[in-house]
């Protein structure tokens, strides 16, 4: 039996963008849970956390004085105002997870995957989600439960706005059944880690099957 082969590759920058509602956390909590070689980015933000959420789990809850050191600092791949706050993805974890092999997936909004994009270019991946319809998105955000009704109408034309990016991607799914869409962003995941560009390793192997063959470039 011959072993397994296994080939060093650049990691995969994932961008899952969707306007709130779409079932982005869903897809991305999934794919989290069940591929150990993804690790999500964790954004900092001046919003205040919801219930529930945990520090440096969901997000770093700072101080708009402290964000605004880390930006002028460097600290941050890319930031953005979103919903009247600042959000903003720190480098150093990413550089750490890419660093010890693994891809990272990104929860960031359109203006996030723009500055990413130019940031590192063909590393990243840009996938949009959307709802099957407007009505849709407004009925899973009702059924949260934990926004007022001007909270909402606030969302939904947010979402619209979000929506208008969707140009800006590589990637379009319309989330009609979760585990549908949640089944193509996997999909989408193996394809761009096979790519070759990706494969660092495959220059090495390549020569190396050709060199094992006695005499090939003479026998042409
Ligand atoms: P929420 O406050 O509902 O957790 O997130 C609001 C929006 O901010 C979502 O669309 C989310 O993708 C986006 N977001 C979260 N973290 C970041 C980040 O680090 N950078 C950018 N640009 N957007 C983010």
């Amino acid at each position: 039996m011959t072993e397994s082969v296994h080939l060093n590759r650049r990691g995969v920058l994932f961008v899952l963008s969707s306007p709130s509602g779409a079932g982005k956390t869903t897809i991305s909590r999934k794919m989290l849970e069940a591929d150990g070689d993804i690790a999500l980015s964790i954004s900092a933000t001046t919003r205040p956390p919801r219930p529930g959420e945990r520090d440096g789990v969901d997000y770093h809850f700072v101080d708009v004085d402290t964000f605004k050191q880390m930006a002028a600092d460097g600290e941050f791949l890319e930031w953005a105002h979103v919903f009247g706050h600042r959000y903003g993805t720190p480098r150093a974890r990413v550089e750490e997870l890419l660093a010890a092999g693994k891809d990272v997936l990104f929860d960031i909004d359109w203006q996030g995957a723009q500055q990413l994009y130019q940031e590192a270019g063909p590393d990243v991946v840009r996938v949009f989600v959307l709802p099957p319809t407007m009505e849709e998105l407004e009925r899973r955000l009702r059924s949260r439960g934990t926004d007022s009704d001007e909270v909402i109408t606030a969302r939904m034309a947010r979402a619209a706005n979000e929506i208008s990016h969707w140009d800006g991607y590589d990637y379009v799914l319309i989330n009609d059944a979760v585990d549908e869409c949640y089944g193509e962003v996997k999909a989408i995941l193996r394809a761009e880690r096979l790519k070759r560009r990706r494969q660092i390793g495959l220059i090495g192997f390549a020569r190396d099957l050709i060199r094992s063959v006695p005499d090939a470039d003479t026998k042409l």
